[in-house]
C-alpha cells in the first residue's frame, strides 16, 4: 500500500505500524492464546504456547472471538448506539469538533456536518480474510490483501449501517478516512455501498496517498488527510479500531500511547469511539519496538515479555 520511495526510517516505521497499514490492513499476527487459561485449564495452559509450533497461529482466538462471539456484536452495537444518541448534542453544539486542535487549522463553525470513519476494522469486518491467514499460517502481504479487498465480500460491523443511516438523515456526511490505498478506492467504494453504507460520492473516500497541499504525509499517518476533512467539514465524531485513527501517535510505545490516552480520555465516548479489534493494530508492534524485521519468533518472544504474569 505504501510507496517506494521511503526513507529507511520511513520504512521502519511503515513496517513497524504494519501497524501503519495495519491500523488498517489487517495484520500479521503472532500469536498468543491471549487467555489460554481461560479455555484451556487442564492442559498444559497457561504457557503453552510458548513451546507451541511455528504452525501455530496465536491469532486463533481473536479472529474466531470477532467471528463467532455475541461480546463482539453485542460490544459494537453498543458503540454505534451510544454514538447515535449523541449526534444531536453534536450537531446542536455549534464549537463541538473532533479533530484535535493542531490538526484544526480552520474554524469549524458554519462549516457542513461529517463524521470521520476509518473503513477497516470499524466499518467493514475483514475477519475472513485473517482467518484464511489464520489457516494457512501466513502474514498479512499487500498481494494477499489487494486480492481480498478486490473480492468486495467484507461484511458490515454490527451496528454501523444503522448509525451511518441515522447521520445521513440529519444531513451529515460520512467520510472514509483509510488507509487502504488509493487503487482500491472503487472496490473499497462498491464494497461500503454493497454493505448498505452511504456514499455521497467518489470526494468521501480519504485513501493512503491522498495528496493534501501544504501537509507531508508521513508514511501512512492520518494527520494531513484529517485536516484535509476539517477544511471543509465541522467533525462531529471519529470512528476507528486505532489510536492513529484519531490523533498522531507520536511514540508508538506503550507509554507514548498510555499519555496520548490520558489527554484525551474525555474525548472517547464522546467524540472519538474506538472499535474493539483485538486481532491487530498498532499496540502489538509496540510491544517489540515497531521492528516488523525481526523474525515471527522473535517478536513473539517480545511480545510474552510483555505479559503481566501473577506471580
Ligand atoms: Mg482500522
Amino acid at each position: 500500500m505504501h510507496t517506494r520511495a521511503l526513507t529507511l526510517s520511513v520504512l521502519a516505521c511503515a513496517l513497524a505500524l504494519g501497524a501503519c497499514k495495519r491500523s488498517e490492513a489487517p495484520a500479521a499476527k503472532p500469536a498468543e492464546p491471549a487467555t489460554p487459561a481461560a479455555t484451556a485449564p487442564a492442559a498444559p495452559a497457561a504457557t503453552p504456547a510458548a513451546s507451541a509450533a511455528p504452525g501455530g497461529d496465536d491469532n486463533l482466538n481473536a479472529v474466531l472471538w470477532v467471528q463467532t462471539s455475541a461480546e463482539y456484536r453485542a460490544a459494537t452495537e453498543t458503540v454505534y448506539r451510544a454514538a447515535a444518541d449523541k449526534l444531536d448534542t453534536a450537531l446542536k453544539q455549534k464549537n463541538w469538533d473532533a479533530l484535535v486542535t493542531d490538526e484544526r487549522g480552520n474554524a469549524a463553525t458554519g462549516l457542513p456536518p461529517a463524521v470521520v470513519m476509518d473503513v477497516d476494522e470499524t466499518v467493514l469486518d475483514n475477519s475472513p480474510y485473517q482467518a484464511r491467514l489464520v489457516r494457512d499460517g501466513k502474514e498479512y502481504d499487500d498481494v494477499t490483501w489487494d486480492a481480498w479487498v478486490a473480492e468486495k465480500k467484507a461484511k458490515p460491523l454490527p451496528g454501523v449501517v444503522d448509525f451511518a443511516k441515522a447521520a445521513t438523515a440529519k444531513g451529515v456526511t460520512v467520510l472514509y478516512l483509510s488507509n487502504r490505498a488509493e487503487h482500491l478506492q472503487a472496490a473499497t467504494l462498491a464494497n461500503l455501498r454493497a454493505a448498505g453504507m452511504p456514499v455521497k460520492d467518489d470526494s468521501v473516500f480519504l485513501g493512503l496517498g491522498t495528496f493534501v497541499e501544504g501537509c507531508e504525509q508521513n508514511g501512512s499517518e492520518k494527520n494531513c488527510r484529517r485536516k484535509l476533512a476539517g477544511q471543509k467539514y465541522r467533525v462531529l465524531m471519529q470512528f476507528g479500531d486505532q489510536l492513529g485513527d484519531f490523533v498522531q501517535v507520536v511514540a508508538n510505545t506503550p507509554a507514548g500511547r498510555d499519555d496520548l490516552l490520558k489527554q484525551y480520555h474525555d474525548w472517547f465516548g464522546e467524540r472519538w469511539w474506538m472499535l474493539p479489534n483485538p486481532t491487530y493494530g498498532s499496540w502489538e508492534p509496540a510491544l517489540f519496538n515497531n521492528a516488523w524485521d525481526q523474525p515471527r519468533e522473535a517478536r513473539r518472544a517480545s511480545k510474552r515479555e510483555a505479559l503481566n504474569v501473577a506471580p
